[in-house]
């Protein structure tokens, strides 16, 4: 299944942009449960957690969360225990939600402010009671997830070498920023000369480049690769409107435009935001005249919860 994944294909888009020309890595067709960076990233932790020999994972997300979703049925199909631990605040009944139920995921509700108590004695309850519990950071923020996207470079280096083709530019969707970083290390590590632009959805600077510095620098002290400075790291905080789940009347038109003449589905909260930002991004910055890939980085359930919004505008 996911174990030795082949690598999810890079396509050239019908559209242009700015007189660019817009390619798309489909890591929405990873064929796990919907897809998405989030089960790209999951299995990595999951093969960690087979070595530890663990019976039970305890990890965190809202009841949209495209991570949550994908352990829940992660833990499903290989007949483990799966704990989520879930905001009171953001408890809105979704696709991704209905999943997580339906796979038995056993949801625990608490104050945002509660969180980290609320895991530490999960933690311990579940090691009183005999399990072996492996958890995971939301989102699957950590080395292994940054790692996970350390491989999707390659899959993209391998590409250009057998496309004869040089991306100028990756753009992609920015949240807890383990996918930048991974992209960024990958990069580093190459000594690659292009940019990596993660548009955010919701953090604003200083602190969500810091975060993706943070984990960039923690990647590369532990395969000994020496740090770097914030100058190697765009996350761009320009797009993210009122935050988390903040969209506007253009980000519904790219999602219908991307929907209609490329077949190929973005939602509000990470795709069709990350989108219309990096379309904004190539103009404000006058870009033109270059190969841009953007990785689609799933969360097709999210597409569903947003349909009513897109038909009714
Ligand atoms: C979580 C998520 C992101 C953001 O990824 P990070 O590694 O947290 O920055 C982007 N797109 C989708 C669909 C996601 O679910």
């Amino acid at each position: 299944m996911l174990g030795n994944m082949a690598a999810t294909p890079i396509h050239k888009m019908n559209m242009r942009l700015n007189g660019n020309d817009i390619f798309m890595k489909r890591d929405d067709l990873i064929p796990f449960s919907f897809g998405g960076n989030k089960a790209r990233k999951a299995s990595l932790y999951f093969k960690d957690l087979e070595s530890h020999k663990s019976d039970c994972v305890v990890t965190y997300g809202s009841s949209s969360s495209n991570h949550c979703r994908i352990v829940a049925n992660l833990t499903a199909s290989k007949g483990l225990k799966c704990i989520i631990i879930s905001p009171i605040e953001t408890s809105k009944v979704t696709y991704n939600s209905k999943m997580m139920e339906l796979f038995g995921a056993e949801i625990i509700k608490c104050k945002v402010s509660d969180v980290k108590e609320t895991i530490e004695s999960t933690l311990i309850r579940l090691t009183e009671e005999g399990y072996k519990p492996y958890f995971i950071e939301g989102g699957g923020h950590g080395n292994l997830g940054t790692k996970a996207y350390v491989e999707a470079y390659e899959e993209i280096k391998m590409f250009e070498l057998d496309n004869n083709i040089h991306f100028d530019y990756i753009f992609h969707t920015s949240g807890t920023g383990t996918t930048q970083a991974g992209l960024v290390c990958g990069k580093l590590i190459n000594r690659d000369d292009r940019q990596i632009i993660g548009i955010s959805n919701a953090r604003k600077n200083p602190y969500g480049g810091q975060v993706v510095l943070d984990s960039v620098n923690s990647y590369l002290e532990n395969i000994g690769h020496v740090g770097v400075g914030l100058d190697e790291i765009n996350f761009i905080d320009d797009y993210v409107l009122d935050g988390y789940g903040a969209y506007n009347n253009e980000i519904i038109d790219v999602i219908k435009n991307v929907l209609m003449i490329e077949g190929i589905p973005l939602a509000t909260t990470y795709t069709g935001k990350g989108f219309w930002g990096m379309k904004e991004y190539i103009k404000e910055n006058h870009i033109t005249g270059k190969n841009i890939l953007f990785i689609q980085t799933g969360g097709t359930p999210l597409f569903f919860d947003d349909l009513e919004v897109l038909v009714n505008d």
